[in-house]
Parts: structure tokens; C-alpha cells; sequence
């Protein structure tokens, strides 16, 4: 099928950062197919360049994913295919741009799940696996388990057949030079700085996508390098079924970004099911309440989220978020703050 790109105009917005603000969401004419986040922690000055990568970034991500669905592949395919996109990218803080941690090396964490049958697949603190969002996959269907950590996650991801990447892989210098950032102030301030609400590089960038496909299976993945200046050894919201990640088919798949020890202590991707099936909540508002909870314990992110008739939300309640959806009929639309930005060619 030819692709349409709908083209907006870019208009620029607000020099005013809206951090913490009020959710915004976007999504109206529904039913959309896959919605995308490249992660809420969008710099203030994010140069007119750098944003052009990331909207070709995001349009690569959505279109590979729709491809998959167009093509008669599955919601889970269409994750997966659009995360890897993702990974790859050394913009992204997973795989390829993944974050350091305290020590200097890159600790990597995913995981997908399918809303038709709830199976679920987790791999977290992987340094040598070049696509983490495969290692979940091949968790969820070829293992018992639903979580596999460290070494012993690699090594079922090499018997598995997936690409091992030397750790050194996984290093660049943007990243590199976010984390000398945050030693300094570290040790001017003695807090620790991936808890600075408003340093942009310290929340830079998880990846994640939740996809609805033409037999209305319901699928989220999401994959992230987790925070800046992290301590060896700490998991994130993203590997956390529930969390970071969920879909059900009667109701929403999701995937988070934002700061992961919130999101885990609200059950935050659970949370937005959880009100979609009990309160009936429709899903602009479900995911604008989790984000509510969030911030009741001074926490900040962003969901993404479809529902099962194709709706999607992407709120957020940081300055912007990398985000994107493409629809039945293959229009695509990315943003990252509170600009329609334009689909590039
Ligand atoms: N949620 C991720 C984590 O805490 C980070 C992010 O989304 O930027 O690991």
C-alpha cells in the first residue's frame, strides 16, 4: 500500500516550558494502527536539526511498523519491528544511544507483551544484546519465563540466534558526555542527578510502541537504556509487565516513559487497563489519570497508549515527548512538543 504522509504545518511554540503541565494528548481521528515514543525527556533547546533526525527517526519507526501490518503481519510484529528501528539509532536511549550507568556501561532493559493471550516477555541489565526488544520476544515465546535478567538472559538470547554486540557497541559520546554532566553535579549538589526534574539529559529517550492490527490483536514493547548516572544493577519501569508495558485486548496496550521508579510504584501501564475495564474510562483519560498519579508522588513521563477500537493518547507531563501515530490508511504524524510537526518526506 502507497504511503500518505499528511503535511502539517510546523509551527513553533511557546518558548514557556510546560514542565510539570497538565497531560496533553493528541490522536483524534481514529482508528489508528501503531503509536511510538522515542521517550519525554525532550531538551528545551533541541536544535532545528536534531529535531528533523528525530521526525525522520519517528516516520522510519512508524512506517516500518505499518509495513509489518499492512503486509498481514502481527501488532506484536509491528512493535517490534518499529522498536528495533528505534534501538538501532544512536538518538535513542535504547540500544545503540543507550545512557550510561554511574560505573560507564551501558545496561539495557525491554520487554513486549501480547494483549490476545496476556504472554509477556521481559529481559533486563542485558550489556551485549544488540536488539533488546528481541530478547523479550524470544523470552515470551520460546521460554516458561516472563522476566530474564543479566547474563543469563543473554545467553538464552544467543541460543536463541539473537545478535551479540561487544559492549563498546553501545557507546557514544552524546551519552558519554550527559554522564560526565551528571557526575559534576552529583558531586557539587551530593544528589543524585538522575532525580533533577529539569535536566534534560538526564531522561533522555526510551523507546516503545503499541500497534492494533487487522485482527484487532493488541501488542506494547517498550526499550530503554533506563537513567542517566543509574547505579549498577537498577531495573527501570520498562522491563516491568504492568509498568512499563501491558496490552489486553479488551481494552489498551501501552508503554511508558518517564521516571521508571514511579511508574513502577503505581503500576502505571496496568493502571490505564485497570480504568479502561473497571471504570470504563475511555482512553485519552485513563492514560491522562495514570500520569496524574504519577505526578501526586513527583513523578513525570509519558504514555503512550491504543485502545481496541484504534483511539490512541500520547500524553505527557514533561516539556514534549518524541512521539508519533500512523493510521489504517498509512498517514503519519510525529510531534515532539506541542507542535503538529510535520511529517518529513
Ligand atoms: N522509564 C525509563 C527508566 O526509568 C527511563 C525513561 O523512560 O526515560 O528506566
Amino acid at each position: 500500500m502507497k504511503m500518505r504522509l499528511r503535511l502539517l504545518p510546523a509551527f513553533l511554540l511557546l518558548a514557556a516550558p510546560v514542565f510539570p503541565a497538565a497531560a496533553s494528548s493528541e490522536g483524534g481521528s481514529p482508528p489508528y494502527l501503531l503509536v511510538v515514543h522515542g521517550g519525554s525527556g525532550v531538551p528545551a533547546d533541541l536544535s532545528e536539526d536534531l529535531r528533523e533526525e528525530y521526525r525522520q527517526a519517528l516516520t522510519a519507526a512508524l512506517q516500518a511498523g505499518y509495513d509489518k501490518i499492512a503486509n498481514g503481519g502481527s501488532s506484536l510484529d509491528a512493535v517490534e519491528a518499529a522498536i528495533v528501528i528505534m534501538e538501532d539509532s544512536p538518538l535513542f536511549n535504547a540500544g545503540r544511544g543507550a545512557v550510561f550507568t554511574h560505573e560507564g556501561r551501558n545496561e539495557l532493559d525491554a520487554s513486549i507483551m501480547s494483549g490476545r493471550d496476556l504472554e509477556a516477555g521481559a529481559v533486563a541489565g542485558v550489556t551485549t544484546l544488540r536488539n533488546p526488544i528481541q530478547g523479550a520476544r524470544a523470552v515470551m515465546e520460546q521460554s516458561p519465563h516472563v522476566m530474564m535478567a543479566g547474563p543469563g538472559a543473554e545467553l538464552f538470547a544467543e541460543r536463541a540466534g539473537l545478535e551479540k554486540v561487544d559492549p563498546g557497541f553501545f557507546w557514544t559520546q552524546r551519552r558519554w558526555d550527559a554522564l560526565q554532566r551528571a557526575l559534576e553535579r552529583e558531586e557539587r549538589s551530593d544528589e543524585q542527578s538522575h532525580l533533577d526534574p529539569v535536566e534534560g539529559d538526564t531522561r533522555p529517550g526510551t523507546v516503545g510502541a503499541a500497534a492494533r492490527d487487522r485482527s484487532g490483536n493488541l501488542a506494547a514493547g517498550t526499550s530503554t537504556g533506563g537513567m542517566n548516572n543509574k547505579r549498577h544493577g537498577r531495573i527501570g519501569d520498562s522491563p516491568v509487565i504492568g509498568a512499563g508495558t501491558y496490552a489486553d485486548n479488551s481494552t489498551v496496550a501501552v508503554s511508558s516513559t518517564g521516571w521508571g521508579e514511579k511508574f513502577i510504584r503505581t503500576a502505571a501501564a496496568f493502571n490505564v487497563h485497570a480504568m479502561m475495564a473497571y471504570q470504563e474510562k475511555p482512553v485519552a483519560e485513563a492514560a491522562a489519570a495514570a500520569l496524574d498519579q504519577i505526578a501526586e508522588i513527583d513523578g513525570y513521563g509519558g504514555i503512550i497508549a491504543i485502545d481496541k477500537e484504534g483511539n490512541v493518547a500520547m500524553p505527557y507531563t514533561t516539556r514534549g515527548m518524541f512521539r508519533g501515530a500512523v493510521t489504517e490508511s498509512g498517514e503519519i504524524e510525529v510531534y515532539i512538543y506541542q507542535e503538529r510537526a510535520r511529517a518529513p518526506e
